[in-house]
């Protein structure tokens, strides 16, 4: 009995294994997604910034407009000058001509402010990309590394599911169907060792006596609390 108990502790250990490995396995697509969101999150902040900087451009172009017929107006209002008759006309010409080249200053300020403001903008929009451009290729190393240890933890499980159905195979049938049912049951744990009085796997004391029986390794035995099989071994 003591070599079947000792079997199954070792398949136990496998089983352990198996159960960290899988549990790695599904973080691999967790850590894939956040990687795509980390990207399209800089993306749609380059596209943001693509965006105002072409309504910036829009803008200006429009002022440039306003600009040209601001000083047409100007030309042909100093034309006039020529042609006016009296000082009164004469005066309320110069009064028109200077508002329209205070309007074109204004005008001109504008055009200054939207350049000045697309320049900063381009500039963040240069190092957004260069960001870009950086986390792709991280994120592109980063997959390949994920997809080979996929693939290697995948081969990995394959070996420990063998090793340990060996070991399974050569222990009575019995014993192998309450290890199956408290493998389902009690989260993968269904061998445990015990310390001190206290079984590894709930934590909970097992009465003394049971516990030097448990020691022994002569007999099944499992803790009256979780109903985990109980296997003794020193310094594990
Ligand atoms: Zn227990």
């Amino acid at each position: 009995m003591e070599r079947e108990l000792e079997t199954l502790f070792e398949a136990q250990k496998i089983e352990s294994m198996i159960i960290e490995g899988e549990r790695k396995l599904l973080q691999a697509p967790r850590r894939l997604r956040q990687m795509e969101d980390q990207l399209s999150e800089v993306h749609g902040k380059i596209d943001k910034e693509k965006e105002i900087i072409e309504e910036l451009e829009k803008e200006r172009h429009k002022k440039e407009k306003e600009l040209e017929g601001e000083k047409d107006k100007i030309k042909k209002l100093e034309v006039k000058l020529y042609d006016v008759k009296t000082n009164k006309e004469y005066q309320a010409l110069l009064k028109e001509i200077e508002s329209a080249k205070e309007a074109n200053d204004r005008t001109e300020e504008d055009v200054l402010v939207l350049m000045d403001k697309v320049e900063d903008l381009r500039k963040d929009y240069q190092s957004s990309e260069i960001e870009l451009k950086k986390l792709e290729k991280e994120s592109e190393v980063e997959k390949a590394a994920i997809e080979k240890e996929t693939h290697s933890m995948d081969q990995v499980i394959a070996k420990l599911t063998t090793e340990r159905d060996n070991l399974l195979s050569i222990v009575s049938e019995n014993l192998r169907t309450i290890y199956n049912i408290l493998r389902e049951k009690r989260g993968g744990l269904a061998v445990t060792n015990v310390r001190n009085g206290v079984c590894l796997g709930c934590n909970m004391n097992i009465p003394p006596q049971l516990f030097i029986e448990v020691t022994k390794n002569k007999r099944l035995i499992q803790c009256p609390s979780c109903n985990r099989i109980l296997f003794f071994r020193e310094n594990d």
